[in-house]
């Protein structure tokens, strides 16, 4: 029996290496080893300013915060998203509206967000309102999610004709692209993700990226408890003053430790992301030749796809079904068997709607955001990291064909 689980992260002596360094420094919490992880990750995703967190769920709590989200605002979040999305948006007392997506890219529909706002919000004086509940929109989150980026030049084109602002949710997206230009690149702020579920990985960790500088001193002061430094201070070279604490700041700080795992992780991303790319060009062919009701994930031309997670929607049609929850219960046995013979998929990720929280807060039904719940029935990821061996690859694609002609 093989033991192939769906992602494992890519270690070598290189991280030892550095934590090592950072542990004979004495100097173990946010220091000058989080401020090397951010410069090499700016670098890496040609933006300005990098600032590391906790997670990418605290980063995208951060931002929002100092963004000046709050209970008055409502923001559009894809549903088929991980629900740390919409729970940032909560976290704030603002309102995420969930959104539909598309089941061949998984990423936001554009056009039911066109939709939405046209016909829910009033324009007063640049300003979105709902028509319903009086509260302005502030803006959308864009999930680049599994490693694929949203149509952001699309979005972007929407929020300015509108007035409203662009997040990006790039907890999966470390390195992807649209015709050569990184996510964090398109002059919305982003957030990345060092889980190691993630294409690279601190243990836990976060990362947001702007090309503002008032925001980046924003986010810095807020992430250590809204800290300042008072002029006293600023004028006294003595060491004992303590700063002021003016706003209401979280601590949301990386550690040193955490960062010298990012830093040897960041210096072999391009191989990485290289072999992550080649093993999922390798399953598109597996797929094509041999699985008719499997659809490999979709790249639209002139878009760099990390393949954070390879998900596969299952094709229910094809297996001669007529509807999602039948196809369901078959993509569910699919991964039980394969469970109990050593090879570990997932679903996707989820439709939040369906969740218990936002179905119970929002009144949510499954099929009102039918794209996202179909993704969230049928999809699939398969298994995916450096160490996997192209007989790896063979074995799961036979063995899922083995066991779908057995159901
Ligand atoms: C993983 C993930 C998050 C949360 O990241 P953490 O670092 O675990 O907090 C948020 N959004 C998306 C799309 C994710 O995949």
């Amino acid at each position: 029996m093989k033991n192939i689980p769906i992602m494992t992260p890519f270690f070598t002596k290189e991280e030892i290496e550095q934590i090592q360094e950072v542990l004979q420094s004495g100097w173990v919490a946010q220091g000058p080893k989080v401020a090397e992880f951010e410069k090499a990750i700016a670098d890496y995703e040609k933006v300005q300013y990098a600032v590391a967190t906790t997670s990418c769920t605290t980063a995208l709590h951060l931002l929002l915060v100092c963004m000046g989200l709050c209970d008055k605002h409502e923001v559009i979040v894809p549903s088929f998203t991980f629900v740390a999305t919409a729970n940032a948006v909560e976290y704030t007392g603002a309102t995420p509206v969930l959104a539909e997506v598309y089941t061949d890219t998984y990423n936001i529909n554009v056009e039911w967000v066109q939709e939405l706002i046209d016909n829910n919000y009033d324009n007063k004086d640049g300003i979105l309102i709902n028509k319903k509940n009086g509260k302005i929109l502030f803006g959308i989150i864009a999930v680049n999610l599994f490693g694929l980026c949203a149509d952001i030049p699309k979005l972007n084109d929407l929020a300015n004709h509108h007035g409203i602002k662009i997040i990006e949710d790039s907890a999966c997206a470390l390195g992807a692209s649209i015709n050569g230009v990184h996510e964090g690149g398109f002059g919305n702020p982003s957030c990345l993700s060092f889980h190691p579920r993630k294409s690279i990985t601190t243990g836990e960790g976060g990362m947001i990226l702007t090309d503002d500088a008032e925001l980046a001193a924003s986010l810095r002061q807020m992430r250590s408890h809204g800290a300042s430094i008072s002029e006293v201070n600023r004028h006294s070279s003595k060491g004992y003053l303590l700063p002021e604490f003016n706003e209401l700041g979280f601590n949301y700080r990386m550690t040193d430790i955490q960062a010298a795992v990012g830093v040897a992780q960041i210096r072999k991303y391009d191989y990485i992301l290289t072999e992550r790319q080649n093993k999922a060009k390798f399953y598109d062919s597996l797929i094509k030749d041999r699985i008719s009701y499997l659809k490999p994930p979709h790249v639209p031309q002139g878009y760099l796809h990390t393949y954070q997670s390879y998900v596969c929607m299952i094709d229910y049609k094809a297996l001669g079904l007529n509807d999602v929850e039948k196809g369901n219960e078959i993509r569910n046995k699919l991964m039980n068997a394969l469970e109990e013979i050593g090879v570990a998929t997932r679903q996707g990720t989820h439709a939040v709607h369906s969740l218990g929280y936002y179905r119970e807060k929002y009144g949510y039904k499954p099929f009102d955001l039918a794209g996202a719940y179909e993704c969230d029935r049928m999809s699939l990821t398969l298994p995916l990291y450096v160490q996997m061996t192209n007989d790896d690859q063979i074995y799961v694609i036979e063995t899922i064909d083995r066991i779908i002609k057995n159901i």
